[in-house]
């Protein structure tokens, strides 16, 4: 007996040993709130959503949650430019889910799709066609390789049924140009996937007049909200013509749900509750705000960055860029110091790159609640850190 109570007790000094070790930990990984987001997502957040998220999250199956929705599904169509009838498609995953739900419920082994493949994302969209064995061919570009008319001449007139497209390929920063990807699917009668994350409410985006099919939206980019909610605007032609047709083999993943219950403003899960407020409260600032000038927000950022560095050792790639990002690049591979070195030393956070390009180049977004005052205090230290290279 006394033997049992003794390893107890033994058990609990353990217990409350763990405990402790686990509170420091918690200590340790507090979020810094002197941290300046030069990210493009998540990006720095305005203290209007700050004020949503702090929150108590309500339950959500009730009308006025469904009003909210509806709410949210008009506005977003209004800022996409999408058709009176398009239909919109809310889901709890990250931005590469919705990439993979939209080519699950819209295409299959009959199909063959052409995918612009320029950088990660675009490699993304060829690994979910290879898993889901829906037939693709990659129209790969090298690096620092312009999309131009040229590079569609071979797929022409071939049984193509769909094209794929990170509109702006955040790896590389390439925004690739809408028209020649429109006119190329026109000639070809092709459905036109775009995903639109990191340009949308980052550049000027127009659903209808560009023939886009499906437009792939991601919370944590354009909207600075928090991650985890993503949209799915479709157009009325492959709602009818695809989504409606298919059996898609996926319980969370089957459109057909959702589109029935958006139909009376709800999901057929539990939605990211929390960050549909984000939502809404965002896109209702954006409404006040007009979208025009939330667009000119970013593009005066955008400008007067590349302007400030215009003469210290860092170029640009001469491709199209977004205004989203700027994908600058040294003379010496200083990248990866410099990342630290802004983080650790200047509590300021800007985007790494993956892969070798990695080694000369970082990016510095320029969505979220960013001043120009902002822009003066990196590229002091962007200078200051180059001076000492
Ligand atoms: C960020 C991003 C995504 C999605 O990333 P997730 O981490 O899955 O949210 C997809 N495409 C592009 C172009 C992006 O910039």
């Amino acid at each position: 007996m006394i033997g049992w109570k003794r390893k107890r007790l033994l058990l609990d000094h353990k217990e409350e040993g763990r405990r402790s070790a686990c509170h420091r930990k918690e200590m340790k990984i507090e979020i810094d709130q002197e941290m300046k987001l030069f990210t493009v997502g998540p990006a720095q957040m305005y203290p209007h959503t700050v004020a949503v998220r702090n929150q108590v999250v309500p339950y959500f199956r009730t009308p006025e949650f469904s009003e909210m929705m509806l709410e949210n599904e008009k506005f977003i169509k209004k800022f996409a430019d999408a058709k009176e009838d398009a239909k919109v498609i809310f889901l709890t995953s990250p931005g590469s889910g919705a990439m993979e739900a939209t080519v699950m419920n819209c295409f299959d082994k009959r199909d063959r799709v052409l995918v612009i493949s320029g950088g990660t994302f675009g490699e993304r969209f060829e690994q979910i066609c290879a898993i889901h064995g829906i037939p693709y061919e990659g129209l790969k570009l090298k690096p620092d390789e312009k999309l131009t008319g040229a590079h569609f001449q071979k797929y022409e007139n071939r049984d193509f049924t769909a094209l794929l497209v990170n509109l702006h390929e955040t790896y590389t920063g390439q925004l690739y140009d809408i028209e020649l990807i429109r006119d190329f699917c026109e000639r070809n009668h092709l459905y036109l996937i775009v995903d639109a994350i990191s340009t949308f409410l980052c550049d000027e985006y127009h659903m209808e007049k560009y023939h886009i099919d499906a437009t792939i939206i991601s919370s944590q980019k354009g909207l600075c909200l928090a991650p985890g909610l993503s949209v799915v605007i479709l157009s009325d032609k492959i709602v009818r013509q695809k989504v409606l047709e298919h059996s898609v083999q996926s319980l969370y993943f089957n459109f057909k749900e959702y589109l029935l219950n958006m139909k009376r403003g709800q999901t057929p899960f539990t939605p990211a509750v929390g960050i549909c407020f984000e939502l809404y409260d965002m896109l209702r600032h954006i409404e006040i705000q007009g979208i025009e000038r939330r667009l000119e927000e970013v593009k005066t950022r955008c400008n007067y960055f590349r302007g400030k560095i215009g003469n210290l050792p860092i170029h640009l790639p001469s491709y199209p860029l977004s205004n989203a990002i700027s994908p600058i690049r040294f003379e010496k591979d200083i990248a990866v110091d410099m990342f630290r070195y802004l983080k650790d030393k200047k509590k300021m956070m800007v985007n790494p790159v993956g892969g070798e390009l990695g080694k000369r180049s970082i990016r510095v977004s320029h969505i979220g609640d960013l001043k120009l005052e902002d822009y003066d205090a990196l590229t002091d230290e962007l200078k200051l850190f180059l001076s000492k290279y």
